[in-house]
């Protein structure tokens, strides 16, 4: 299905986000990472033996080999080892999405960021035997602190930028409306800089005399309009068609998916909570076709390989 020689590049991530984590963006728990409410090994792991394992299904399907962004500490669950050993097993390359996923990471200082990541790392180089080289920022949320300690502890690239202005309003608007409603959220709001930043990968040089490769989360060309999984679900079939011929001509389709996007709210008897989220309010038999058919057009039209594979390139020339 791959096109060998077409010039448009394509990747298919998926941030492998527990259950905990949209309870505590939703600010139902404490919001620090180092949270010390988590218990690691015994956490809700459904992302992981759900989500994932139909991911699995669906990439072999469309003939394609994705990332998949690990939270590091999610490996103390026995049944989430065993999965991921499926993932790696099935050629896909592993990144970092941190140890614990502190929503507020970008704002710690530089010694905690140290800790998060080069533990995570540490962790998932072990558990993968994968060099990790991609790191995803919780939230996507980016700082220049934050840049330096992804790049010291090891990584060659990043996959955190979103230039999309409809996200970041919207969540500028979700974030403003907790803190009114006094339950803040677990999430910062980012510099409208970054919400008009370059939409294709480039090589950023950091003031420390490092550099770093970024590879920014999909949005189409001028709209701007995201190409990710959950606003892939949320418009359906209808929004599908819609978008297949900006998407078919897109020189950069960076399209990012979470674990839970493939969880059925019903079928997998899902906590009443989880309805708030866009992605649980579609059916499984109705989101599996939707994202299988983008994912075959873009076999089709571009040269799907993983963030790993387009960081190496862009670092040797
Ligand atoms: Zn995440």
């Amino acid at each position: 299905m791959t096109s060998p020689v077409s010039p448009l590049r394509a990747a298919v991530n998926v941030d492998v986000d527990g259950l905990y984590l949209y309870d505590r963006i939703h600010g139902l728990t404490g919001r620090s990472g180092n949270a010390n409410d988590f218990d690691a090994a015994h956490h809700d792991p459904r992302a992981w033996t759900k989500g994932v394992p139909r991911f699995l299904e669906l990439f072999a399907r469309a003939d394609l080999r994705a990332t998949f962004f690990v939270v590091a500490q999610d490996l103390a669950h026995a049944e989430v080892r065993a999965v991921l050993a499926d993932v790696v097993r099935a050629g896909h390359e592993i990144g970092s999405h941190s140890s614990t996923h502190p929503y507020d990471l970008s704002r710690l200082s530089a010694q905690d960021q140290k800790n998060e990541l080069g533990r995570a790392r540490a962790v998932l180089q072990q558990a993968s035997g994968q060099a990790i080289t991609g790191f995803r920022a919780p939230g996507y949320v980016l700082s220049s602190q934050l840049l330096e300690t992804i790049a010291e502890v090891g990584h060659s690239y990043d996959s955190s930028r979103f230039p999309c202005p409809p996200y970041q309003l919207a969540k500028a608007a979700v974030i403003g409306l907790s803190r009114l409603t006094g339950r803040p959220s677990g999430s910062v709001p980012e510099p409208p800089g970054v919400w008009f930043g370059p939409r294709t990968p480039y090589f950023e040089q950091l003031p420390s005399g490092r550099g770093l490769i970024e590879l920014p989360i999909g949005v189409v060309p001028w709209l701007r309009w995201p190409i990710i999984g959950t606003s892939a679900i949320a418009a359906g079939e209808v929004g599908r068609l819609l978008l297949a011929p900006a998407l078919q001509r897109s020189d950069w389709v960076n399209f990012e998916l979470h674990a839970i996007d493939l969880i059925d709210y019903v079928g997998d008897d899902m906590p009443a909570r989880f309805i708030k989220q866009p992605d649980q309010r579609v059916a499984l038999r109705n989101k599996w076709p939707v994202l299988l058919k983008t994912l075959e057009a873009l076999a089709a039209s571009h040269q799907v390989a993983t963030l790993g594979h387009w960081a190496g390139r862009l670092g040797h020339g």
